[in-house]
């Protein structure tokens, strides 16, 4: 920086200084999925500034631990040069293209993704986000349906608690009961649920194996019920955040492969947190070498260094599509194969391969899910579970009968503030999700877990629990 760069760079953050950026937010940013006013609530706003490895700062100059990866996608940690520094030059070559064309970065990066993805699954297109790839997957699915004679076929079934995104379609096939789901119906037609594999909280009350997977058998019989001639799809993510961490059983994806096989029904996997790594597989349908027929990617695709998403569909599928003009697939977002999206994608994909960070995170997940295992000292701890980096933690008044703390306990206000106190970046709910960046290491679970230990034992004391 010369002399009169680094002068007008002081002059700037003198005035940024003067500006009460609470306010300014307050005033005019609708930040997603936030009540006015919580945020306007004394420490209800954070604004960072910025991060390092694990750890992000806010405007304050406090320094937190990332125990959520910002919102589950920063695989890669805080500041990489090797991805700025390269989608700064993209960026200075060509930051766009024309109409209908393409530039050399989405080339490589949907060569990457074939080759990294399991089977025949080589075809990829590029949307700016997880609720674009998921709403890309089902319109395949329904085109593909139409291109093979099943016109008919516009139904897609997916599980309650899971959350696919928040378009109109993805909002319709997601099941989470945070999202307001009823304030916009009517819905899409043809969206239908089936229960998620959540052992913890089985819908049967049964137990697994007795339970001789019910979840996975209410999906054919849910195919037969509607009529396979009128099924496109199923849906799901290879293990549901949203649902808990709901881990399956190792029976439950080799099952949903054989009844979408058996109907001639496509299978979706929702990669879109499980994706690239964080599992401790490359993806999560891979612990049950399942291949599925479409792929939804974004999140962890470019560890949030730039908005990105991807549909990764097998090449018989592809081939549909080929044909004449009316063939071709009828869908397009202008920001789809974006070349400095892709580029800073393509950095993010060579760290994690360059750093072994799929393994770090298999390593330092069972780590990790050794660790929490002391938490079970708390009697409001009701369940942990986790696979890879990506655990649970269930809080609940009696652990005997999974009884749900009350809205006037305030748990969820107690367990965040308690967290932000003690410098973890962590949303504490009843189903509190740890998902830190896959480099996280050794050291830095052992002062995640003890942090964490003395947060709830503190809100434990202020709830009387046990
Ligand atoms: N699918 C899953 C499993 C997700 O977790 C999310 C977002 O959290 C989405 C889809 C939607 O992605 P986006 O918010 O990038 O649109």
């Amino acid at each position: 920086m010369d002399k009169e760069e680094e002068a007008q760079d002081t002059e700037a953050s003198d005035l940024e200084q003067s500006i009460n950026w609470y306010q300014l937010a307050l005033e005019h940013l609708m930040i997603h999925n936030r009540n006015w006013n919580e945020m306007a609530s004394p420490g209800g706003l954070k604004i960072f500034v910025r991060g390092e490895g694990c750890y992000i700062t806010d405007i304050e100059g406090k320094t937190y631990f990332d125990a959520m990866s910002a919102i589950w996608l920063m695989n890669v940690g805080y500041g990489r040069k090797e991805i700025t520094d390269a989608v700064y030059d993209q960026m200075r070559k060509l930051p766009f293209h024309p109409h209908s064309q393409t530039t050399i970065p989405p080339i490589k990066l949907a060569a990457k993704i074939a080759s990294i993805t399991p089977g025949t699954l080589s075809k990829v297109f590029f949307v700016s986000g997880g609720s674009e790839a998921v709403e890309t997957a089902v319109r395949i699915s329904k085109q593909y349906q139409q291109r093979l004679g099943f016109g008919k076929r516009y139904k897609v079934i997916s599980r309650r608690g899971s959350y696919h995104g928040s378009t109109y379609a993805t909002m319709s096939l997601g099941g989470t009961p945070a999202f307001n789901r009823g304030d916009f119906e009517p819905l899409l037609p043809g969206a239908r649920h089936v229960p998620q594999p959540w052992c913890h909280r089985c819908d049967y009350g049964l137990e697994y194996p007795d339970c001789n997977l019910q979840c996975a058998r209410e999906v054919e019989r849910t195919i037969l019920f509607e009529g396979p001639e009128s099924v496109a799809a199923v849906i799901a993510e290879p293990v549901s955040v949203p649902a808990g961490v709901a881990v399956p059983p190792p029976e439950y994806w080799p099952m949903l492969r054989s009844i979408c096989d058996k109907y001639g029904v496509l299978l979706i996997s929702d990669e879109i947190i499980c994706g690239f790594g964080r599992t401790g597989k490359m993806f999560g349908t891979e612990h049950w070498n399942v291949v599925p027929d479409i792929m939804a990617l974004a999140k962890g695709l470019s560890s949030g260094y730039l908005p990105i998403g991807a549909c990764v569909v097998k090449s018989e599928i592809a081939a549909k599509f080929v044909g004449t003009r009316k063939d071709t697939f009828s869908h397009c977002f202008t920001f789809g194969g974006h070349p400095v999206t892709c580029t800073a994608a393509l950095a993010n994909i060579e760290i994690i391969g360059r750093e072994g960070l799929v393994e770090n995170a298999a390593v330092m997940g069972k780590y990790l899910l050794e660790q929490l295992q002391r938490l079970y000292q708390h009697p409001m701890v009701g369940d942990i579970r986790g696979i890879g980096l990506m655990c649970a933690i269930d809080f609940v008044k009696e652990r005997k009968t999974k009884e749900r703390f009350k809205p006037e306990d305030r748990l969820e206000d107690r367990l965040t503030q308690k967290f932000a106190e003690a410098g973890l970046f962590l949303i504490g709910r009843d189903l509190t999700i740890i998902m830190p960046p896959l480099i996280v290491s050794r050291a830095e679970i052992d002062e995640l877990v003890s942090k964490l230990d003395s947060c709830i034992g503190e809100v434990e004391r202020e709830l009387s629990v046990g």
